[in-house]
This record gives structure tokens, C-alpha cells and sequence, in this order.
């Protein structure tokens, strides 16, 4: 049995609707039985956006866009050769290509749809993510059979400025490292010290469990989606892949199930007045199948994008909590020193 607890912290707080009067107003702080990880759950603060927002000026594709099917072929990379004999990976018009950012030990970029340049959530239809998913499973396949010490593989996405991406055009990325991501070792270790106690997968039980919460959402086939008792973030919506334990052993059937679900999440977001998101999906590295380690596709709102602002935080804080920096703090304290002269 899986156990879920909450502290009751009882804030206190003057109500501005009634003069300013102190009052105990409801507030939990809630523990993720795997991680560990804490959240709070606050009363009466809404932030979900009223009307849709207007993205005219960030969707028009009157700029150079290098994911655009006009001058993707010229501008992006092929792979090199010992890794994906035929240099690129294509379905339909989905895509994957090197990623001109080394932020792993192989780092890729998908694109769903070259002819697209923006989407509307409700547009991200089952076949457009299911031919993006099937490229990153390709690419993530020939990774493992050249470089079998890149153990550690994720697939996650920033969608839109306001998510911390830096391209409109629709992309998801993956990486395939020698060392897991923060949140990945700590979903690793939480996952085989469950094992270790009681001989079951966690994840399993997790969705048996929550089968009956008032957490669950529905299956679309071997996926199981539910909200997670404590989110990491807004509006997050987890989907647990049966019998799936890493980014390349995700079956066809596999991805065809998880599109279905992430259309549907998208859609829900799409009709909440939200536009931007973060995904994350991380695979359990060696010998995850046997800790029952299960891949969760975790979703979640950003705030919708404002004019000129990026923002710095992306699904590596987010979802993955591994910051990246661009600058060394050694440079940094070199700069700043400047000013202690
Ligand atoms: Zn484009």
C-alpha cells in the first residue's frame, strides 16, 4: 500500500473581503511517497488564464525558422554515420536531427511536423506526436545499439517562449547520457528501494491503487493517466506506460497509446485558455525492468507567453530539476570580482 500523507499548516491570513479580519485558511503540504518531494496546495488562488491568449506576433513565420520545411534540409545536420547509417530520421513530415546545443552526451531535436509552424494544442493530433514520438524512438534505438554506455535517455519538450523554448516551431528533444538527470536518479532510487521492501513495482501499484482516487483519469490502452497526489507543477497529468521501462523499448503500440492520451490532455488545456507546456519522459537506465521500473509521461502548464519575454526556466528545472548553465560560476565570480577591486 502506497501512502500518501499531508500536513495540515494552518495559515493565517486577513481576508481582504471582510475588512482585513485574521482567518485560518485551508493549506496542505503534501509529500510524494517516492521522492520524497514536497508541494503545497493553496485555497483560493486561481491562475488559470480567463480568455485564450493572443499569439499572433510570436506564430508568424516571417522570420528564419530552421525547422521549416523550406530550409530544414540545408540548415540542420545529418547524424554521424556510426550512430544512424542513413544520417537522417524521418516519418511523414516528422523529423529528428542532431541538436546544435550540447546539453548531453547525445542531445537530438524533433520536430512533429516540418510544414507547421505552429500549432494550437487541440492541433497536436495523435498522428502528428505519434510520428514525433516514432523518430525519437528511432534515433534513442540507434544510440543504444552504438554507444551502449549512454544508459541514461529521456525524451521532454518546452513548448512556446514562456516554457523556455527558443524556437515557435512544435520540437521535443531528447537526451541520452552517461549519468541520469536529478530527478531521474531520484524516481531510480525511490523506485528499486520500493522494490527492495516489498518485491513490486511501485509504478504498478501506484496505478492500482489510484485506479480507485478521486486522482484518476482514464487508460488509452497500456497508458494509465492520473494526476500525481503531489504535483511538481501546474495542471500536471501523469501518464504510467505499462510494461515500458525505457525511451527504446517503447513499442509501437506503446506510442500510439501515448499520443491518444497526450491529444487529449492537450486538448484540455487547449479549452482552459492554455498554450504552453513542458513534458518530460525518463527512462530507468540498466536494469530498470527489474525494479519494476515503469516510464511516466509527466505533463504540465507554463504561463502563456507575454511579448518579449523567455523564460529561463525549461523542462530541465522544471521537470527534470537539473539546472543548465551557460555560464561557469568560475567566470561568473572572475566578472564579479571586477566590482570588488
Ligand atoms: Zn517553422
Amino acid at each position: 500500500m502506497i501512502e500518501f500523507s499531508e500536513i495540515n499548516l494552518e495559515a493565517r491570513a486577513p481576508d481582504v473581503t471582510d475588512g482585513g479580519r485574521w482567518k485560518s485558511i485551508p493549506l496542505v503540504q503534501r509529500i510524494d511517497p517516492l521522492t520524497l518531494k514536497t508541494c503545497r496546495i493553496l485555497t483560493g488562488v486561481k491562475l488559470q488564464p480567463e480568455k485564450p491568449p493572443v499569439l499572433t506576433d510570436i506564430v508568424e513565420a516571417d522570420g528564419f525558422c530552421p525547422f521549416c520545411e523550406n530550409v530544414f534540409e540545408r540548415v540542420t545536420f545529418a547524424f554521424e554515420s556510426d550512430v544512424v547509417p542513413t544520417g537522417r530520421i524521418r516519418k511523414n513530415r516528422a523529423a529528428v536531427v542532431p541538436n546544435i546545443m550540447a546539453y548531453s552526451g547525445y542531445s537530438s531535436v524533433g520536430i512533429y511536423d516540418t510544414s507547421r509552424h505552429f500549432l494550437t494544442l487541440d492541433q497536436f493530433t495523435p498522428e502528428i506526436l505519434s510520428d514525433a514520438f516514432s523518430v525519437m524512438v528511432e534515433h534513442a534505438m540507434a544510440v543504444k545499439a552504438a554507444r551502449p554506455d549512454l544508459v541514461w535517455s529521456s525524451i521532454s519538450a518546452n513548448y512556446l517562449p514562456s516554457s523556455g523554448s527558443s524556437v515557435v516551431h512544435p520540437h521535443l528533444q531528447s537526451s541520452h547520457d552517461l549519468q541520469p538527470m536529478q530527478y531521474q536518479k531520484e524516481l531510480v532510487e525511490g523506485a528499486k528501494a520500493y522494490h527492495k521492501s516489498s518485491s513490486r513495482s511501485y509504478f504498478d501499484d501506484l496505478v492500482s491503487q489510484e485506479k480507485n482516487s478521486s486522482r484518476y483519469i482514464g487508460t488509452t490502452g497500456s497508458v494509465t493517466w492520473l494526476t500525481p497526489f503531489a504535483p511538481r507543477g501546474f495542471q500536471e497529468i501523469w501518464g504510467v506506460i505499462a510494461n515500458a521501462s525505457d525511451i527504446a523499448e517503447l513499442s509501437q503500440r506503446n506510442i500510439t497509446d501515448l499520443s491518444d492520451g497526450v491529444a487529449r490532455v492537450l486538448a484540455y488545456y487547449g479549452a482552459y485558455n492554455f498554450s504552453a507546456f513542458n513534458y518530460s519522459v525518463v527512462g530507468g537506465g540498466p536494469g530498470s525492468l527489474d525494479i519494476g521500473f515503469r516510464l511516466v509521461f509527466r505533463i504540465l502548464v507554463r504561463s502563456n507567453p507575454d511579448k518579449y519575454y523567455r523564460s529561463d526556466v525549461t523542462y530541465f528545472e522544471r521537470l527534470l530539476d537539473e539546472p543548465l548553465l551557460d555560464v561557469s560560476p568560475e567566470e561568473v565570480a572572475k566578472a564579479v570580482a571586477e566590482f570588488f577591486n
